[in-house]
């Protein structure tokens, strides 16, 4: 690890143990063949982790072509629509490619640089993560290959040509319910047998160890970054922190640097759907239950034989039946809350960022946004509030225009 400045944060040792586990989460339950793999990923990221050489090449390359640091913005109309807090927005929907996952796909492609891969492999639902990996597959000369699953190919076909105008092969998975988790199991597939070339570039906190501690490291530039940024501005530490969750790891990137601070809270957000029932949300650390998927031990949403559940969300960056082991155990330990946005919640504070502060937000980060509205009555005023605003909205324009029935035509 650098050394980092005291402002950085308190370095505290939430995990993974030697074995890759956060608690009763985490883990390695992956075929025999894959073991080497993670073992030779697991070292080499030891090594890129501890050596100044690797960080000064990740923060030139975060700086110039992500655009880091990226903005601590105080959203002052948007704190009083909320009954007087003192709102503060990292904003990650400014990074290149328009949402934090840039941050992840930089880090593990210089990674595997240093590792003498010469091709990238990725699997994404609603194609966010695998344009961040075409990106850094462009920018580094890597070969790239992104596994989408063929429902997602049609919903989302302007990532789809994204990904093949920087010059990535993307491939339709036709198995399953044809979405993210076949995607990542075709992924998983490849990876076993190209492992001498290739990299899997995993775009969260979840999957067999290393990945989830190395991601989280990744993205732990953004809690460490708005910390520093926060007591410069207001000098002291947030009261609350809340992020959306996917597979959560934008919400550890904010966390992490926190965790020793007892006196902040913090609140995940997650999809909460069309409501509780089935298959209507993808609220794994509040509805699911613990079991493997995808390589480790954590919460999922599955039924009681242990099938995996469908799941919905508005967001598409939300849609995934799991979630990270070190958010689980977070939850499971009681030092992060879970709170759940519906799709119409979330819609509303799409609608309110976009009126009070002109910033069109992800669908995801607006999950954030609303959770934060429904707690609002609730705070002191002058609460200061850490959001953590994932990224962008234009993805998600022709979507929210559908659904609020907004065309081009006369009001
Ligand atoms: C993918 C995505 C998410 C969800 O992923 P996490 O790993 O939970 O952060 C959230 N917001 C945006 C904008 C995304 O693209």
């Amino acid at each position: 690890m650098t050394p980092r400045p005291a402002e950085a944060g308190a370095s505290v040792s939430t995990g993974p143990d030697a074995r890759g586990h956060f608690g009763l989460f985490g883990g390695r339950y992956v075929a025999e063949t894959l073991m080497p793999a993670l073992i030779e990923l697991e070292a080499a990221f030891t090594r890129a982790w501890q050596d100044p050489a690797f960080h000064q090449e990740l923060e030139s390359l975060a700086r110039d072509y992500v655009g880091r640091p990226t903005p601590l913005y105080r959203g002052r109309r948007l704190g009083e629509a909320l009954g007087g807090l003192r709102v503060f927005l990292k904003r990650e929907d400014l990074c290149h490619t328009g949402a934090h996952k840039i941050n992840n796909a930089l880090g593990q492609a210089l990674l595997a640089r240093r590792m003498g891969k010469r091709r990238l492999i990725a699997e994404t639902g609603a194609g966010q993560h695998g344009v961040a990996t075409a990106t850094v597959a462009a920018l580094l000369g890597f070969a790239c290959e992104v596994f989408m699953g063929a429902e997602d190919t049609a919903r989302q076909a302007l990532n789809v040509v994204r990904m093949r105008l920087l010059g990535a092969r993307v491939t339709p998975v036709e198995a399953g319910s044809r979405t993210l988790k076949d995607a990542m199991n075709e992924a998983l597939r490849d990876w076993t047998t190209h492992l001498a070339t290739t990299h899997y570039l995993i775009g969260t906190v979840a999957g067999p160890h290393p990945y989830p501690w190395l991601v989280r490291e990744l993205q732990a530039v953004i809690g460490r970054e708005a910390r520093a940024q926060l007591l410069q501005v207001e000098g002291r530490l947030p009261d609350l922190l809340v992020a959306c969750v996917g597979g959560g790891s934008n919400a550890l990137g904010l966390f992490h640097p926190f965790l020793g601070d007892p006196g902040v809270r913090m609140v995940a957000a997650e999809a909460g759907g069309r409501g509780l029932q089935p298959g209507a949300h993808a609220a794994s650390l509040s509805a699911g239950q613990a079991g493997v998927l995808h390589g480790s031990r954590t919460l999922l949403l599955q039924d009681a034989d242990g099938q995996i559940l469908p799941t919905h969300s508005i967001a598409p960056g939300l849609d995934y039946p799991g979630v990270g082991p070190e958010l689980s155990a977070l939850v499971a330990g009681g030092r992060v809350q879970v709170e759940r946005a519906t799709d119409e919640e979330s819609l509303a504070a799409f609608q309110q960022l976009a009126s009070t502060e002109g910033i069109l937000p992800a669908l995801e980060s607006a999950h954030a946004l609303a959770v934060l509205a429904r707690l609002a009555p609730r705070l002191a005023p002058d609460t200061l509030v850490l959001l953590n605003l994932s990224g962008r909205g234009d993805k998600d324009v022709p979507l929210v225009a559908d659904t609020l029935g907004l065309g081009a035509g006369p009001p």
